[in-house]
């Protein structure tokens, strides 16, 4: 809805700037033709009127050029030509890598000029970076940041330069980007993602209940735990279980920090130690699942069967692993959308726009992927 209103608005900005030009072209030949068709008027007219039309022509005349040169002006920030600066946290995440391609495409294809940085999952690093951008004088900057708990810092080194900045995908509190007017968050409500990963399983058969012992026995694989999407997806996809009535029961929960040979280590360790207990694994990505998956298939195990597996993000892996029912389901993370959300923000900021303290988080929405639907994601 929220990345609608976006889209919507930077429409409308483009549909006001269409307009000025228009206007500025159709009161071009207007101009050109007005002496010929005013001809028969002037003759008859006075010659001293003549002069106060001729003025008013001069002054519309400028007032175009001034008019022009505005949109000219605002079409050099807004548009081609700029230098971009994008912080990535880690280029060695597979949900990230997704997001980045998707932003170099759309601000290449713009013609901005883009360099990406790898954090290095790094904080001090990617400090150094942001640094280093803005001794250059990038026009903007695009930061995923590595720890949400460095957003005050970050926050206050983009404002101190006067650089228009759009955070992604680790959002900050409303409080920390209250800072900063020309500042704002593009991503997604993760609450959504989890409680849709709590709907995936209620929609099954059994509500997750496989052994109908009256409860659904879990192990929860969290990404990094800093980061409020791996707070929130372990939250609210219990909730949503326990919001319906139903029993839980927590086996296990480890972090597994977003990365999939983890999902599998720990998957491993948890089916060795609990077996036929763990009806559920929920995983805070879909890479973690994946690597839980192999997990599950070395034990001898089958998702939808004996056992319940969901993700989140809809990786390329992961569609695949719905369509042939490895995986119960997982949660679209919409790297595209967002992706043209950041860039629409960054050029409404390089446009002279500023965001209100409360008003600086996008979201984009999550959309759920099960075998009836997953072809439309493929
Ligand atoms: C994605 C993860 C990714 C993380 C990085 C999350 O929104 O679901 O796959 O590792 O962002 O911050």
């Amino acid at each position: 809805m929220k990345l609608k209103k976006v889209l919507a608005i930077a429409m409308a900005s483009m549909m006001v700037f269409g307009l000025t030009a228009c206007g500025g072209n159709d009161a071009a030949p207007a101009t050109t033709e007005a002496p010929a068709e005013e001809a028969p008027a002037e003759e008859e007219a006075p010659a001293e009127e003549e002069a106060p039309a001729e003025e008013e022509a001069e002054v519309e005349a400028e007032a175009e050029d001034a008019a022009a040169e505005d949109a000219d002006a605002a079409a050099e920030a807004a548009g081609a030509g700029g230098n971009i600066g994008v912080c990535i946290y880690k280029f060695d995440d597979a949900f990230m890598t997704t997001y980045r391609n998707a932003l170099q495409e759309i601000l290449e294809g713009k013609g901005y000029t883009v360099t990406f940085m790898d954090g290095k999952n790094d904080q001090a690093e990617q400090n150094n970076q942001i640094n280093n951008f803005i001794a250059q004088g990038v026009d903007a900057l695009i930061i995923n940041p590595v720890m949400t708990s460095a957003a005050d810092q970050i926050i206050a080194t983009v404002k101190d330069a006067g650089v228009p900045t759009v955070l992604i995908n680790r959002e900050p509190t409303a409080e920390q980007m209250s800072a900063y007017d020309k500042l704002v968050y593009v991503g997604c409500d993760a609450r959504q993602s989890g409680t849709m990963q709590g709907e995936l399983i209620l929609d099954t058969e059994n509500k997750g209940d496989i052994n109908g012992d009256g409860k659904v026995s879990y192990i929860m694989i969290q990404g990094d735990p800093e980061n409020v999407d791996a707070q929130y997806r372990t939250e609210f996809s219990v909730k949503a279980l326990t919001d319906a009535g139903i029993e839980v029961e927590e086996l296990d929960l480890q972090r597994g920090d977003w990365d999939r040979n983890k999902g599998q280590e720990i998957a491993q360790n948890d089916l060795a130690k609990f077996g036929d207990q763990i009806e559920v694994i929920f995983c805070n990505n879909d890479d973690m699942a994946i690597g839980a998956l192999q997990a599950i298939q070395a034990a001898g195990r089958t998702v939808n069967e004996d056992i319940y597996l969901v993700g989140v993000d809809a990786l390329d892996a992961a569609l695949n692993e719905v369509a042939s029912g490895n995986m119960t389901g997982t949660v679209l993370n919409d790297a595209q959308g967002q992706a043209e959300g950041a860039v629409a923000a960054m050029e409404e900021l390089l446009g002279g726009k500023t965001y209100a303290s409360g008003e600086q988080s996008i979201y984009v929405d999550y959309v759920k992927v099960t075998p009836d639907n997953v072809a439309d994601f493929q």
